[in-house]
């Protein structure tokens, strides 16, 4: 059987060479990017029907999938409901706390992507009832439905870290980028004013499912990288804390980041998960297999654990056994995203209770899955399509290169461009992908056109 450093020493072989006009090439692709995950709108006439559609939460899952309903569908009552005014492009958060892209990069407007025909009501879903089908608002509106679809997203719990304060976020060496584009944006600030001096900078990740494993790994490269234009690398000791005994989930890309990390000299701490932290004194404490271990640091980029919001939790959506049951994660078919107990109820996106998928690239392919299984329903026609699992990634690994990292339930590694993009390859291309031509497809994503 073949170890993890032998797959990836096959896989670097087999891989394209790193001639700069095949790049150039494949530019000509970029607004395509991950075409190969996408499933056309069909062109054929809209389907009638009375249906009722609510779709909880309207982030990237929730936009979409009313993107692609209000064109397939003709008198389908489909109401999407989230209280959030601000959409948050949040890939791009990275880049924001990489000083790359200022905040307003990452903000735009729910409105500017709901569709025409579909109702939007600005309020939180504060109860989920599938046995009375209907979901019932904060504001006290209930919402009867026919078919549900849940796209909440995730909750950050960084009420989970003992001494954790969100408001703190840029000030004493405290950085965290999942909170918010100001949190981003503070970070980067955090960070810069480290990279100037040097000292201890840790990283990590929480112990569950969390949305983009691969964003502490990039930001620990980036943070690598913006010492090293500063000539203070040398000052600097950079500790990533693995929550397991794995840097990443698939093993070959897992042992390319161990390389990585070893050639740039950042020290990994196996099995160490963040408990507490004092803000003050600037030291984090972590949980590990034979007991608790203090850390003092200069700068610290938190990652918070990641649950299903209250309302899902509450809900009797959740898996009720399992790795998915204890952060509420909704009881889906991993192919189908249809609900095991409910099947007029579909999950997408971070909320669904599958292994692998959290980020937007997986939205792409998810949603086109469960709108075509409940297309299904509403025509009589049963549908087959499946969602395999993609998951996609471009892990900055310094600035102007990438690799681009897709992969499927089984660990597979997909190529969206065989011939032009090598998966483990740190690349430039990736990079522009990344920072130029994820935005743009993303967007065309949230209207139904990619
Ligand atoms: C730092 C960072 C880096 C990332 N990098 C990448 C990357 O490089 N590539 C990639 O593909 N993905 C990346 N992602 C992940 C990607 O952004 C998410 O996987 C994606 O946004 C998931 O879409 P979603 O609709 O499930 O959740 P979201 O987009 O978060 O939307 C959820 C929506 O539900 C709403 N909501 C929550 N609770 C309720 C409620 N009770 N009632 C009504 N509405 C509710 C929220 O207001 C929100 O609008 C990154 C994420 C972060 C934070």
């Amino acid at each position: 059987m073949k170890t993890p450093a032998q797959h990836l020493r096959d896989a670097l072989q087999a891989s394209p060479t790193r001639d700069r006009r095949r790049f150039l090439a494949g530019l000509g692709a970029l607004p395509l990017l991950g075409a190969a995950a996408s499933a056309p709108l069909p062109a054929s006439a809209a389907v009638k029907t009375q249906a009722r559609i609510v779709i909880a939460g309207g982030g990237a899952a929730g936009l979409t999938a009313a993107s692609r309903l209000s064109t397939l569908l003709e008198g389908a009552s489909i109401t999407i409901v989230d209280a959030r005014k601000e959409h948050y492009y949040q890939p791009g958060f990275t880049l924001v706390a990489a000083g790359i892209k200022p905040q307003n990069y990452v903000v735009s407007g729910t409105g500017d992507y709901v569709p025409k025909g579909v109702e939007w009501v600005a309020d939180k879903v504060a109860e989920i009832d599938p046995e009375g089908r209907k979901v019932v608002t904060a504001g006290g509106k209930s919402l009867p439905y026919d078919f549900l679809i849940v796209a909440t997203g995730l909750e950050l719990n960084y009420g989970g870290i003992q001494g954790m304060d969100t408001a703190r976020i840029g000030q004493n060496g405290l950085g965290s980028i999942y909170h918010s584009p100001q949190a981003a944006s503070a970070t980067w600030q955090a960070m810069s004013g480290f990279a100037d001096k040097g000292g201890v900078a840790l990283f990590g990740r929480p112990a569950g499912e969390m949305k983009c494993a691969g964003a502490p790994l990039k930001y620990t490269f980036i943070t690598d990288d913006h010492l090293r234009r500063r000539n203070n690398r040398s000052k600097a000791e950079l500790i990533y804390m693995a929550q397991s005994k794995s840097l990443f989930g698939v093993p070959i890309v897992a042992e390319k980041v161990r390389m990585l990390f070893q050639d740039r000299g950042v020290k990994v701490n196996h099995e160490h998960v963040l408990q507490s932290i004092d803000l003050d004194k600037r030291v984090a404490t972590y949980k590990t297999p034979t007991g608790t271990a203090e850390q003092g640091y200069d700068f610290i980029n938190v990652v918070p654990p990641m649950r299903a919001p209250e309302v899902v939790r509450n809900s009797p959506l959740p898996w009720t056994e399992g790795p998915f049951a204890a952060d509420g994660w909704v009881e889906v078919d991993r192919e189908t995203l249809r609900h095991k107990r409910y099947p007029n109820v579909f999950a997408v996106g971070d909320i669904a209770g599958v292994p692998k998928g959290k980020t937007a690239a997986s939205v792409k392919w998810q949603v086109p899955v469960a709108v075509a299984h409940l297309m299904g329903d509403i025509s009589g026609q049963a549908a087959t399509e499946v969602y395999n699992g993609y998951t996609s990634c471009p892990l900055i690994t310094r600035l102007g290169q990438a690799m681009l990292i897709e992969f499927d339930y089984k660990d597979n590694l997909i190529m969206s461009f065989p011939g032009v993009i090598a998966p483990m390859e740190e690349l430039w291309i990736s990079w522009v992908m990344k920072t130029m031509a994820l935005k743009p497809t993303y967007i065309s994503m949230l209207r139904g056109r990619a």
